[in-house]
């Protein structure tokens, strides 16, 4: 089988999505083209040679296959339900189906107005576009589970949003846009009608070990269960601040989405907040783990007429499956921070080890990426051969620290050479850090993508050092420094 497109959930019906129509744009030009994913992909054509390929992917003429829709989903954002979102500004093309068979959302975010549009333009500037490209691709190289960025394409119309500003329409892979939103929006609309339907899809869509008899609706809670957990646990150990893990930003295929107002805290700040309309701090570094759990139990319960037409054993079987969230996640996490500081697992009596860890960084406002990473140098002695000395000066409180750290190395039970060559692909070197992306912003806005180009580039190898990496592993400087961000959308 060739590989191409497939519309498995167009054919659902017109309760779940609807037809959407091209809304072409004014001088489509190429600024990021992801020849790696494309390869993957198997995509049949590039906007680089091909003109017609480049109009397809800003929306200005259909490819090859395409069946265009917006879905419908609802979500609960900061802990408010709203029963309509849905694809405001993002066209699903349809399914893309490699020859080996795997099945990927292509979505043009930015592509126009949409039913879900709810009043707004259905368009994106061109930040937010280089924002959601550099990130997800930079998370994808970190090893985290996220959508993909296919293009990045300026359109050549303005956008409105405080000011004028140039416009863009992201290509956004997924293995698929189903949130936790989507299931609320059918529990909770039409008396469940399609609830059923939408639970059978997405298991068999991501859940291809389900044999029939088991229930659904259960296997589905599970799956979700694990896979939040996994990526908290990633999100965690890399001080990666999603900024707003609203029901409808929480994907049942596990994917991180939605790189809105996300940012990765340079120094270590226990209580790490970016976004500007979280003022509570709902969505701050350390409630992350708890937060999905809440989206968890939100998806619990639009599932509990599926588990059992007994309410009280509904209830009873989804909240066994909700209360592993905790365990699972507390594992990962454990397991993730064990390879971070080369050890061959976490015992209890290691708590206070990394608490006094984490305060030095607190105390001394150190970075948090390159204080993993002086350990890794540390443990491979090879502090001397790398640039980090130059990057990153070690307190005395952390190099005393160290020393109980290599005490209680000693230990370990595992090979020492495997824990520390672990260490190095565990602790990155590169991260995309505010300021960088802050600069990527702006160069794009001027229509500069030369150093946009190499930025993305380097954050492809994020675990070995380079040339050039004082400009792109190094902290920002008091005036770089970014300390809020904004939707942006
Ligand atoms: P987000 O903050 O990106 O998660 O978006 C929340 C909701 O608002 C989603 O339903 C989006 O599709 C919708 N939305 C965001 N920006 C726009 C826009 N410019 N035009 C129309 N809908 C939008
Ligand atoms: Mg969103």
């Amino acid at each position: 089988m060739t590989a191409g497109f497939d519309h498995s959930y167009a054919r659902l019906g017109r309760t779940f999505s609807s037809v959407q129509q091209l809304d072409p744009v004014s001088a489509p030009k190429l600024l990021l083209w992801n020849s790696r994913l494309a390869a993957a992909l198997e995509w049949p054509s590039d906007p680089l040679s091909d003109p017609a390929q480049l109009s397809a992917l800003a929306g200005n003429e259909m490819l090859q296959g395409t069946q265009p829709i917006a879905t419908a989903y609802a979500g609960h954002q900061f802990g408010q339900y709203n029963p309509q979102l849905g694809d405001g500004r993002a066209t699903l093309l349809g399914e893309w189906v490699t020859s080996a068979g795997d099945r990927f959302d292509i979505q043009l975010k930015g592509a126009g107005p949409t039913p879900y549009s709810r009043g707004g333009d259905g368009r994106s500037p061109v930040g937010p576009v280089i924002r959601e490209y550099l990130l997800s691709e930079a998370m994808n190289a970190l090893g985290v589970p996220t959508t993909r960025a296919l293009a990045a394409i300026s359109s050549g119309d303005p956008v409105y949003r405080n000011r004028l500003e140039p416009g863009a329409v992201l290509t956004r892979v997924a293995s698929s846009h189903l949130r936790v939103g989507t299931v609320q929006y059918f529990a909770m609309t039409r008396d469940g009608e399609g609830l059923a339907e939408l639970v059978d899809y997405v298991v068999q869509r991501h859940f291809p070990n389900y044999s029939g008899e088991q229930n659904a609706a259960l296997v589905l809670l599970d799956g979700v269960c694990a896979h939040f957990a996994n990526l908290v646990a990633h999100w965690q150990v890399l001080g990666f601040v999603h900024g707003v893990l609203n029901t409808d930003n929480a994907l049942l295929c596990g994917e991180t989405i939605d790189y809105g107002p996300c940012a990765f805290m340079d120094h270590f700040d226990p209580t790490a907040s970016f976004s500007s309309i979280d003022r509570q701090g709902r969505y701050a570094w350390p409630n992350q783990p708890g937060i999905m759990h809440w989206n968890l139990a939100v998806l619990a319960e639009c599932l509990l007429p599926l588990i059992d037409t007994d309410p009280t054993v509904a209830q009873q079987q989804a909240q066994a499956v909700v209360d592993r969230y905790p365990q699972r996640f507390h594992h990962l996490h454990q397991a993730r921070l064990a390879t971070k500081l080369g050890l061959d697992s976490m015992k209890e009596t290691d708590g206070p080890l990394l608490q006094a860890f984490h305060d030095i960084l607190a105390a001394e406002r150190l970075d948090f990426t390159l204080a993993f990473r002086w350990l890794t140098e540390c443990a491979n002695d090879t502090l001397a051969h790398s640039p980090l000395p130059e990057l990153f000066a070690a307190p005395v409180a952390l190099t005393e620290w160290a020393q109980q750290w290599a005490a209680r190395r000693k230990d370990n039970a595992g090979d020492t050479e495997m824990l520390n060559t672990n260490m190095q692909s565990a602790n990155p070197v590169v991260i995309p850090r505010n300021h960088l992306v802050q600069r990527a912003i702006e160069l794009a806005e001027k229509d500069e993508t030369d150093w946009i180009h190499a930025w993305a580039a380097r954050a492809q190898t994020p675990f070995t050092w380079d040339s050039d990496d004082l400009e792109w592993a190094r902290p920002p400087s008091e005036e770089e420094r970014v300390t809020q961000t904004f939707c942006g959308t």
